[in-house]
């Protein structure tokens, strides 16, 4: 079954199609800058030439158009007709507490996305209007929502609830939820089936870097803790936000600063992290190369951000009372030896050691102590295309 994947943003689309019989990449591609008179298509499908646009592309319907063109183009096309398309799967950033598993897509639950916009305002709006579009554009081809948050659906109790008055829970639902979930369940399966035994029998931490980046402690399969929250800006220290800090300095910050809580909001989640901490940049090729020529603002970036996610892991073991696998993904953790050699340093009293020359060769498996140090690629869409097939097939 061909399966469309969809990943919307406010001025982007990124999509795939996968054949899941093989679980074969067909195109991949990104359109960017939507909204303006310079917007870049990028379209690419295996085996046959990409093809490149600047142009205005004035919102999304114009520009998933233009890829359903291009996906049925006689030259660049990979298939006759949209009819050859299964299904379409949705990244959907957050289902809240009324989404904890994949769902096929209606009214209801549009309603129910719509819902959750007030805990994900910069996500939940763009990826509902990618639904919408299409609905409008590809009629009768079903979709299925995928959401970041429903593999954390089983954090107990314990880890969701916040220390704040129980009141904030029962009015406005105001408790951790946790993202990147299909991620952290992909890799997971990888480093089981790697590992030759039941993810059930298993203790996982899986530590997903990238731009946003978070940990998450597996046990038998199941998410039971995680280190984003209500929102995505708590845990690490990442590419821009500043993970967690006393609260009580947002109100700090406020008054000595003189700033609106809405610009508050935007220094911790726009000019924080490893960009602030820099106040250079937020990429990590630059931060380590620096860092590398003896940069000390640079090493100091990369010893907090690691420090951060050590103390995680060391907490997460506490929690899952052993561990087995410790997973490293997404652009950082699958590329960043830097990374991976400082956050697991001085740890072999734990079980977890690195061999120095496979992890800069980025190996899938690093590991020399009885803990599994493993780097797993992650394909967020190949997950999704999953999801949605298997959604559908149990539909039929
Ligand atoms: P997202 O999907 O959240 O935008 P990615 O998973 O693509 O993020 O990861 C982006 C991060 O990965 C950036 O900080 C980038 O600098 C970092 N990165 C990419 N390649 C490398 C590399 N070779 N070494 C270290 N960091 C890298």
């Amino acid at each position: 079954m061909k399966i469309f994947v969809l990943n919307c943003g406010s001025s982007s689309l990124k999509f795939q199609l996968i054949e899941t019989d093989n679980e074969q990449l067909v195109v991949k591609g990104l359109v960017e800058r939507i909204g303006a008179s310079d917007a870049i298509l990028n379209y690419k499908p295996v085996g046959k030439e990409s093809v490149s646009q600047t142009r205005e592309i004035p919102n999304h319907e114009t520009a998933l158009s233009l890829v359903l063109d291009l996906l049925c183009d006689p030259i660049h096309g990979v298939i006759h007709d949209l009819s050859e398309i299964g299904g379409a799967g949705h990244r959907l950033v957050h289902g809240g507490e009324e989404f904890v598993e994949s769902v096929l897509i209606d009214s209801a639950v549009k309603d129910g996305v719509r819902r959750c916009i007030q805990f994900a305002p910069l996500h939940n709006p763009h990826n509902l209007k990618g639904v919408e579009v299409c609905e409008q554009l590809m009629p009768g081809v079903p979709q299925v929502g995928v959401f970041d948050t429903a593999f954390h659906h089983t954090l107990p109790t314990k880890a969701y609830m916040y220390g704040l008055p129980m009141s904030l829970y029962r009015k406005h639902r105001i408790r951790r939820y946790g993202f990147h979930g299909t991620s952290h369940a992909y890799v997971a399966k990888k480093a089981a089936e790697y590992l030759g035994r039941p993810i059930t029998e298993l203790k996982i931490i899986t530590c997903h870097l990238g731009n946003g980046a978070s940990v998450t402690a597996i046990d038998k399969g199941d998410s039971v803790e995680t280190s984003m929250g209500f929102t995505p800006l708590e845990g690490l220290v990442m590419g821009t936000r500043c993970g967690d800090v006393d609260p009580a300095l947002i109100p700090y910050i406020a008054k000595i600063e003189d700033l609106s809580t809405e610009q508050v909001d935007a220094l911790l989640n726009k000019k924080s992290g490893m960009l602030g901490l820099t106040e250079k940049t937020n990429d990590f090729r630059e931060i380590e190369e620096e860092a590398e020529n003896g940069d000390p603002v640079c090493i100091q970036a990369l010893e907090i951000f690691c420090h951060r996610l050590k103390k995680y892991i060391g907490a997460y073991m506490t929690v899952l009372g052993g561990l087995d696998a410790l997973v490293f993904t997404a652009g950082i953790g699958e590329r960043s030896p830097y990374v991976r050699g400082l956050t697991c340093r001085n740890l072999e009293a734990f079980g977890i050691g690195i061999d120095g020359a496979k992890n800069k060769k980025n190996e899938f498996d690093i590991s020399t102590g009885t803990v599994k140090v493993l780097v797993v690629p992650t394909n967020e869409e190949l997950a999704i295309a999953r999801e949605t097939q298997r959604v559908l097939l149990a539909q039929r």
